[in-house]
């Protein structure tokens, strides 16, 4: 799948209306075209429906049973991971999406859609360029959340058979280093047109490391900030397992992203600057639409959450709330923070950041966020 497409996805999932019936997000990983943990699977789903009655477990039956049905006849042969969202009752929804990368073994029932993990896949794997070059060839492909959606250029130029016997070696080696700076520059310039045209902004050289190092050298600026990592392939590789060594290399450079937008967030908290930390603060500036870069823990366990059932507002507290802060209502409906967060912050279009390690993040609740600007509130405390 394209990373567009899955945005768009993601889009149609975090917008979609509430209905009478609950939805069930499940997401699995896949081995040779089966599911690889069949029992746990079944114990889930028999979770899902233990202890439901009338209109509610019908709905959540009928829901199971046309992901079961996907499942049973769906299935790519080359899918390693499926996210699949169904709901039945007045308003039916279902939506089954297929990923070349594993997904972890995951159900839910919920009001909306449970997307986070589609997040984390967005913000991990989501697209980059490879350019392989070896003495003989030049490829440029395009990978889009874990897999090669696109071969954007290939080239195998006939030198050695233009090498004809009256050549001396000597000659050969010459033509052949005024050659291969040419083709460097030539296979640069395309390189270029590419990533423009098709809005690419990250790079991986892989292949003959000699290469790779003249390419590198002769980038223009420009596409030298693009440039990720180089990744040396020895000369029989397959261009398979090149570009899964890239897909590591990439995961990686993701990763230390993903922390540097974490230390920024925390450096401007404890500098005064357009940045909140923790549960609370962040739903809060979330509901606020106040919120530019979301960043998550891959650890983040937050407390409960309540969702006010007359007017929407969402709060973190450990136990639930006996009355509206805003409505003065009294009833709430449990809700998952982590889910509200992404969710929230998917429909308003805020950039988001999941980042797998970071202990200073984890120090301050797990979770933060860039803001656009401050609250009314908080301009009146600081007055
Ligand atoms: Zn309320």
């Amino acid at each position: 799948m394209e990373l567009k497409n899955l945005r768009k996805h993601i889009h149609t999932l975090a917008t979609l209306p509430d209905s009478d019936a609950e939805v069930v997000s499940c997401y699995l990983t896949l081995q040779a075209g089966d599911l690889t943990g069949r029992s746990a699977f079944d114990a889930q789903v028999r979770l899902l429906t233990q202890g439901v009655t009338g209109t509610a477990r019908q709905d959540s039956e009928d829901a199971l049973g046309r992901i079961q049905k996907f499942l049973a006849t769906g299935l790519l042969p080359d899918a390693r991971g499926i996210a699949l969202f169904a709901r039945a009752g007045a308003e039916p929804f279902f939506l089954p999406l297929q990923f070349r990368v594993p997904l972890p073994n995951w159900i839910a029932v919920d009001i909306s859609p449970n997307i986070y993990h589609l997040v984390e896949l967005k913000d991990t794997y989501h697209r980059y360029v490879v350019m392989i070059s070896t003495e003989e060839s030049v490829r440029i492909l395009e990978v889009n959340l874990g897999a090669v959606t696109a071969e954007l250029w290939k080239d195998r130029p006939e030198l050695r058979k233009r090498v004809g016997r009256e050549w001396t070696k000597n000659h050969y080696q010459n033509h052949r280093r005024d050659r291969t700076q040419k083709f460097v520059k030539e296979k640069i310039k395309i390189l270029d047109k590419l990533m423009s045209a098709g809005g690419l902004a990250h790079l991986i050289l892989a292949g003959n490391p000699r290469i790779a190092a003249q390419v590198a050298q002769q980038l223009p600026k420009h596409l030298a900030a693009k440039l990720i990592d180089t990744v040396p392939a020895s000369g029989g590789a397959k261009a398979s397992d090149i570009v899964q060594a890239t897909i590591s290399a990439f995961v990686q450079e993701e990763e230390n992203e993903s922390r540097r937008a974490a230390e920024d967030v925390i450096r401007a908290v404890r500098t005064g600057g357009l940045a909140t930390v923790g549960a609370g603060p962040t739903l809060e500036a979330l509901q606020e639409s106040r919120v530019d870069k979301l960043v998550l823990a891959q650890g983040f366990k937050p407390a409960p959450g309540w969702q006010c059932t007359t007017c929407g507002i969402a709060l973190v507290e450990t136990t639930k709330p006996l009355k509206c802060s805003q409505c003065d209502a009294g009833e709430f409906r449990g809700l998952d923070v982590k889910e509200e967060m992404v969710r929230v912050a998917e429909r308003d279009g805020c950039d988001i950041e999941v980042v797998q390690e970071s202990d200073t993040l984890m120090a301050h609740g797990g979770v933060g966020c860039s803001l656009q600007y401050r609250s009314a509130a908080e301009y009146v405390t600081r007055a």
